[in-house]
């Protein structure tokens, strides 16, 4: 119970810790500015989350795609044995463009926008690289707040 400023009319400077008027915009003792944080929009926190995440969900949306682009390069050769071909370039072509939504999921986790979306990556692009992609799913659900929409 040294001091309390509350009550009064004065406060401790956050910066000094000398008692300043309570509205005062700028300490009289240090200089220290208040306006700034009067006027600004309340500071978002923001970590580095969404970007890990977001990199880790984009390299499984990679892999799938790579996966997906494998198997329609593979296709061509049982196509011409007529063996099964055009289902295994169905199979790359669904692989592909899961891969791509992945991607684009991690792209939009990176940039903190269409939270839904970069869900849906992560989620799809567990099919590509499983663990590191169920930790950026994580870390990107995690960090949602720090999203736009
Ligand atoms: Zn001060």
């Amino acid at each position: 119970m040294a001091s309390s400023g509350t009550g009064g009319t004065t406060r401790n400077c956050v910066s000094c810790g000398r008692s300043i008027e309570w509205n005062a915009n700028v300490c009289p003792y240090c200089g220290h500015d208040y306006r700034m944080q009067a006027y600004g929009q309340p500071v978002k926190k923001e970590t580095a989350m969404p970007t890990i995440g977001g990199v880790l969900i984009l390299i499984a949306g990679l892999i799938e795609l790579a996966g997906g682009a494998i198997l329609i390069g593979g296709s061509t050769f049982f196509i011409s044995l007529d063996f099964g071909g055009a289902a295994l370039a169905i199979c790359g072509i669904v692989i592909a463009v899961i891969g791509v939504i992945a991607l684009l999921g991690g792209v939009f986790a990176i940039q903190r926008k269409h939270f839904g979306l970069a869900i849906l990556g992560g989620i799809v692009g567990l099919g590509g690289w499983f663990i590191p992609g169920l930790i950026g799913l994580i870390l990107v659900a995690l960090s949602k707040d720090e999203f736009k929409d």
